[in-house]
């Protein structure tokens, strides 16, 4: 069962079948979608001069660090002064186990304590020499922060272009347990996510695939908030 969300609830009629939504043992794959409400850039902006899309390819580390150190220097106190929104707070307060293509850190600002960030996060940054990982305000004492064990140039703690994705083993078996899916943000384009939302679609367990006004439909799918005959759920398919 596939339940489309969009639009802004309340609405005008409930969609019989949400009444089955699981509202435990589920898991959430979120994308940038959730985080559009706290104002984050987004990958088409510019920062410090820098298109952020160019941020996640690995050559402009390699041959322009320090113009690349300082988009991520602008980039990771602008994203640190950021709060989650209702759709954040929502999931952490309901404790579900999130698996997220975002590098925003929202979701553990939020409270949520399982995470899964499968691209990386902005808190960190990593060694390739070494495989040390440090907290990303190394970059602040530095122009070019090094590894603090061996001296090697350090790197962003996200994902670039062409690299793996973290734990996706571990987010396998989250979904592969999960007695419903909840889908926020994302249009599920990239193989690792879609392949995750396609193993709960084998399984058959319910899912709700929220595009938009997620700040609404996440506490609202909770069941924290409104309820009575206000919920919409157009389309199932
Ligand atoms: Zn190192």
């Amino acid at each position: 069962m596939l339940y489309y969300c969009s639009g802004k609830p309340p609405a005008k009629r409930v969609h019989r079948h949400l009444w089955t939504w699981p509202k435990s043992h589920l898991v959430a794959i979120t994308g940038a979608g959730i985080s559009v409400e706290s104002g984050l850039p987004t990958v088409d902006d510019m920062v410090a001069g820098v298109p952020l899309r160019s941020l996640f390819q690995p050559n402009i580390w390699r041959e322009q660090p320090l113009e690349a150190f300082h988009a991520f220097r602008v980039i990771a106190r602008e994203w640190q002064r950021k709060r989650p929104n209702r759709a954040h707070l929502a999931l952490a307060q309901a404790e579900i186990p999130i698996i997220t293509q975002n590098i925003d850190g929202l979701h553990r600002a939020a409270g949520s304590t399982r995470v899964i960030e499968l691209h990386g996060n902005l808190r960190e940054l990593r060694c390739d020499a070494c495989g040390g990982i440090f907290q990303s305000e190394l970059a602040w004492r530095e122009q070019l922060p090094k590894c603090p064990t061996c001296g090697e140039l350090l790197r962003p703690g996200f994902v670039l272009e062409g690299e793996e994705v973290r734990h996706i083993a571990r987010a396998l078996d989250w979904v592969t347990e999960a007695r419903g899916l909840l889908v926020v943000g994302t249009e599920l384009q990239m193989t690792p996510v879609r392949e995750l939302y396609e193993v709960a679609r084998r399984r058959n367990v319910p899912i709700a695939w929220v595009r938009d006004h997620a700040e609404d439909w996440v506490p609202y799918l909770l069941g924290q908030e409104g309820g009575s005959d206000s919920l919409f759920c157009p389309g199932e398919v």
